[in-house]
C-alpha cells in the first residue's frame, strides 16, 4: 500500500500515481488481525439496551417535534466537506477519512452529518416543501482523531436539522428539544451553553478585531493556535491549552460586536429560553469552529463534576450554507448529540435502558413428528403476536423444561407424538405445575386469555409512549 501523507487535506491526499500503484499491487500475505481498527468498536448485544433507548427516544422526539427521517450515504465527494466545513478546522485538516475510488473520485467518509443532509436538501429540491423542513438522522460519523476516553474514530450521532426559518423561536425550540432529549434519556443535571457569533457581516468585523488582538499576543499562543490565527482565528477561543485559554479570557467577544439584526436575534432567543425556564448560560467563548455557523451556537453539557469533561451535543445556525453550496438562500439550524457520550452519562447516572419484551411462553417438542410440527406452530404463535421461546435443537423434554424455567416463562406448550396425532397440545402452567390438554385450533385464543391478551402483542403502537416519563 502506498503511504498516505498525513495532515494533507482530502483533495491532495492520494496522488493519481499512487492510486495506479495501489491497483496493480498484488495483495500481500498479511496476517489476519482479528480486531477492530483503533478508535472503533463493536456494539455487542449486551450493550444494545442503551443504544435502543437512545434510538427510540430520538425517534420519538423527532416525531413529536415534526422531523422526518432522512438517511444519506456515509460516503460523499470529499470536497462537500472540505469546502463547506472549512479549512483550518481539525475535522477537515487532520481527521478526514478520505481516499480516491477505483473510478478516480475523491471521496470521504462523513465527519459530520449536516453537509450531506444539505447536499440532499438541494439535490432533491426540498426548498419547495412547506417550511420549516425538519430532517432527522441517526448513524455513524468518522474522524481520524487520537482515540481516548469518549473520543472515537467512528462514533454515532443523532442529528436534527431544520431548514427555512430564521426566527429565533426556532432556535429556542431546537435548544429545548436538545435539552428534552437528554432529560428523556434520564440525564437531569444538564447545562446549556449559548452564544452568538454573528452573521457574515458582523462576523467579518469581529474577526478583524480578534485577529488584531491575537496578533498582539501571538508569542503566548500554542503552535496550533499560531497557525489557526492565519486560517481560523475563532478556533483559538476554544483551544484547550492553558496558555491559549488565558489569552482567550481577555479577547474581544463576538456578543459585544454583533450588528443590530444579530443583537436583536440573540436577545429574543434569550427571552424565549427564559420563558422556557431552560438552564442556560452565555459562554462568550463558545464558537464551534466549523466555518458554516452563523448567529446562534450552543452546546449541552452534563452539569455534574464528573461529566464536565466533554460535551454531549451541540449545534447552531448555518443560515448561509445552503446558498454557499449553490442552493436557494435558506436559513437553517441544527444540532447533533453524540450517542456514545450520552450512553456513557446514562450508565454513570444509572438511567433507564430499553427493556425488550421477554417471552412468556415456551414451546417444547418431543419426537421427530412433533419436532416437524412445532416449526409451524411456532410460526402461528408469532403471527398472532405471542412471543415464544424454543430450543428446537434439544430432544429431551427435561432439558427443554430446564430452559423454560431459566427463562421464567409462565406457560410451556408441550407437543409430543400423541398430541401431534390427536391435533392437541399440552399447556403447562409453570407456577402451579398444572397441565391441561387443548385442541390445536383453540390454542392461540386460550393462551391469549391466560396471558391476559394485551400484553402478548409484540409490536404494538404505544411501544414508544412507554419510553418517556
Ligand atoms: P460535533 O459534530 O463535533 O459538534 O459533535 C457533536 C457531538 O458528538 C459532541 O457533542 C459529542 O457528544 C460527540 N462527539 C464528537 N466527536 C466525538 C468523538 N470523536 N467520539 C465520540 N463522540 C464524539
Amino acid at each position: 500500500m502506498p503511504k498516505v501523507k498525513k495532515n494533507a487535506i482530502a483533495e491532495k491526499i492520494v496522488s493519481k500515481k499512487a492510486i495506479k500503484k495501489m491497483r496493480i499491487e498484488k495483495p500481500k500475505d498479511e496476517p489476519l488481525v482479528l480486531q477492530t481498527l483503533r478508535g472503533m468498536k463493536d456494539i455487542l448485544p449486551e450493550d444494545q439496551a442503551y443504544w435502543e433507548q437512545v434510538r427510540r427516544v430520538s425517534e420519538r422526539l423527532a416525531r413529536d417535534y415534526g422531523f422526518s427521517r432522512i438517511d444519506v450515504p456515509l460516503l460523499e465527494f470529499a470536497n462537500l466537506f472540505t469546502r463547506n466545513i472549512g479549512g483550518g478546522t481539525d475535522i477537515v485538516e487532520k481527521e478526514m477519512y478520505a481516499f480516491v475510488t477505483r473510478g478516480g473520485d475523491k471521496v470521504a467518509l462523513r465527519p459530520e452529518m449536516t453537509a450531506g443532509i444539505c447536499r440532499s436538501f438541494i439535490q432533491h429540491g426540498m426548498h419547495t416543501l412547506a417550511k420549516p423542513v425538519k430532517l432527522f438522522s441517526i448513524g455513524p460519523v468518522y474522524r481520524y482523531d487520537r482515540p481516548q476516553e469518549g473520543r472515537y474514530r467512528e462514533h454515532y450521532q443523532a442529528n436534527f436539522d431544520a431548514f427555512g426559518e430564521d426566527d429565533p423561536i426556532l432556535d429556542a425550540q431546537i435548544i429545548q428539544m436538545a435539552h428534552r432529549l437528554a432529560h428523556c434519556l434520564g440525564l437531569r443535571a444538564i447545562q446549556i451553553q449559548v452564544n452568538s457569533i454573528g452573521c457574515a457581516v458582523c462576523k467579518k468585523d469581529y474577526n478583524n478585531l480578534l485577529v488584531n488582538y491575537l496578533e498582539s499576543k501571538k508569542t503566548k499562543l500554542c503552535q496550533d493556535c499560531k497557525r489557526r490565527l492565519e486560517i481560523n482565528p475563532l478556533r483559538v477561543l476554544d483551544c484547550k491549552e492553558d496558555k491559549c485559554s488565558q489569552v482567550a479570557a481577555t479577547a474581544p467577544q463576538a456578543v459585544d460586536h454583533l450588528c443590530d439584526d444579530c443583537r436583536v436575534h440573540f436577545k429574543t432567543l434569550l427571552e424565549y429560553l427564559d420563558e422556557l425556564d431552560l438552564p442556560y448560560t452565555i459562554n462568550p467563548r463558545l464558537v464551534r469552529g466549523l466555518d458554516y455557523y452563523t448567529k446562534t451556537v450552543f452546546e449541552i453539557w452534563s452539569g455534574s463534576e464528573e461529566g464536565k469533561k466533554a460535551s454531549l451535543g451541540g449545534g447552531g445556525r448555518y443560515d448561509k450554507l445552503i446558498k454557499m453550496m449553490g442552493g436557494e438562500d435558506t436559513p437553517a439550524i441544527g444540532f447533533a448529540i453524540g450517542v456514545e457520550r450520552m450512553i456513557f452519562e446514562m450508565k454513570r447516572v444509572q438511567a433507564k435502558s430499553y427493556k425488550p419484551m421477554k417471552p412468556r411462553v415456551f414451546l417444547a417438542q418431543l419426537g421427530s413428528l412433533a419436532k416437524k410440527k412445532s416449526l409451524r406452530l411456532f410460526s402461528d404463535l408469532e403471527k398472532n403476536g405471542i412471543l415464544t421461546a424454543e430450543s428446537f435443537g434439544r430432544g429431551s423434554l427435561k432439558s427443554q423444561l430446564k430452559i423454560a424455567n431459566r427463562l421464567g416463562v409462565e406457560l410451556t406448550l408441550i407437543l409430543g407424538q400423541k398430541e401431534t396425532l390427536d391435533g392437541t397440545v399440552i399447556i403447562k402452567n409453570m407456577t402451579t405445575g398444572v397441565q391441561e390438554t387443548v385442541s390445536m385450533e383453540r390454542l392461540v385464543d386460550i393462551i391469549k386469555k391466560k396471558l391476559k391478551t394485551d400484553n402478548v402483542v409484540i409490536y404494538h403502537n404505544h411501544d414508544h409512549d412507554e419510553l418517556i416519563g
